[in-house]
């Protein structure tokens, strides 16, 4: 089958491989649709600050897929129905898996970052990953839930726990921030959404953004919203928009981190002590998060924003999505 594999830093190619065999346990989907993310390219072009990623390795860790086979001991899965892959898929018994936080499992072998991911006609995931596509969710849409916007929603509403009414400001309005700005909307918050490109900022005003601003025009003491920014999102994570986002947040707010731009990044300073600046991290979302999104999406509360290309013309939509030539999300069909 073909697949697009990681075989190194800069070195991402189409090859043909066998088709992969499901293990106890796993069931054998055949892709429907594979989110491409900028995480992809932080992976490919070795923007991790040395992460490991095992290579060879198929990527895609945002899959919409058909079940077609289950390994052994493998229950409640139904052959031909579409699932939406839950990427961080944990071990089911430690600590963080019980508490419902299992983003957070140390045992996990994230899909399409420490196994094989979605970017092939078959995947093999554990069973446990599977959470079933409500008939009226594209495939494509289904696709970028399990990532793009379950991380958006993760971020605001349960990490950051975004408030009806105030004001929030989302740096880097891509295939993330785009549907972030959708979510804030939809909870009551006003937005404020800054990117670099006029495409993406006209994008974020169809979707429920107050304004939407060039970030490098705006003067960060005076941002042009009715109300105090309390909430910072920053969906780009270099050191110029942590150093924005620390500016921007008003007295007592919050700045929840999710791009992941630079590895380092500046530290906090006096005003972030006597503001009582809250920093938090986010990390992709769990598993009760995305059947909760899913069913967002099939009320019409998220309009996904994706478009379809084929498996073959990935590595033409990684240089696209590199030069910021994607509107919004990308999912490549096989
Ligand atoms: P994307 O390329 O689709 O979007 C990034 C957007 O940021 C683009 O619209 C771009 O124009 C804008 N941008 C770039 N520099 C900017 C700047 N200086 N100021 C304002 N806007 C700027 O990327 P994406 O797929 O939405 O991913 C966004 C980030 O989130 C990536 O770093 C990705 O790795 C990370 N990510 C993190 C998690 C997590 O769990 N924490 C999950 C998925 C993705
Ligand atoms: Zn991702």
């Amino acid at each position: 089958m073909r697949a697009a594999r990681y075989c190194g830093p800069h070195d991402f190619r189409l090859v043909e491989i066998d088709r992969p065999v499901p293990e106890r346990g796993d069931v054998l989907l055949r892709v429907r649709a594979a989110g491409l993310c900028h995480s992809d390219l932080h992976i490919i072009f070795d923007e991790l600050g040395g992460y490991p990623v095992p290579a060879p390795l198929t990527l895609g860790h945002e899959i919409c897929g058909e079940a077609v086979e289950l390994g052994e001991g493998v229950t409640g899965i139904e052959l031909g129905r579409r699932y939406a892959v839950f990427g961080p898929v944990g071990c089911g018994n430690c600590r963080w898996c019980r508490s419902g936080r299992d983003n957070l499992c140390t045992e996990s072998r994230w899909i399409g970052i420490a196994r094989d991911g979605g970017y092939a006609e078959y995947v093999t995931v554990p069973a446990q990953a599977l959470v079933p596509v409500p008939d009226s969710v594209s495939d494509a849409a289904a696709a970028i839930a399990t990532d793009a916007i379950l991380t958006s929603y993760h971020a605001l509403l349960t990490v950051a726990r975004l408030q009806p009414g105030e004001g929030v400001a989302i740096i880097g309005v891509g295939g993330l921030g785009l549907h972030a700005v959708q979510i804030a909307s939809a909870f009551g918050a006003v937005v404020l959404a800054l990117d670099i490109q006029e495409r993406k900022l006209e994008l974020a005003r169809q979707h429920g953004a107050a304004i939407a601003l060039d970030s490098r025009q705006l003067d960060p003491q005076n941002p042009p919203l009715d109300r105090p920014i309390t909430l910072v999102a920053d969906f780009v994570g270099t050191d110029q928009t942590k150093l924005l986002a620390q500016q921007l947040v008003a007295r007592g707010g919050r700045i929840v981190l999710v791009g992941l731009g630079s590895v380092g990044g500046p530290l906090l300073g006096l005003r972030d002590v006597s503001d009582e600046i809250a920093i938090l991290g986010s990390f992709w979302g769990t598993r009760q998060e995305l059947a909760t999104v899913l069913d967002l999406i099939a009320r019409g509360i998220i309009r996904p924003r994706v478009e379809t290309h084929p498996l073959d013309e990935i590595l033409t939509w990684v240089e696209r999505l590199r030069a910021g030539e994607v509107e919004s999300r990308v999912a490549l069909v096989p």
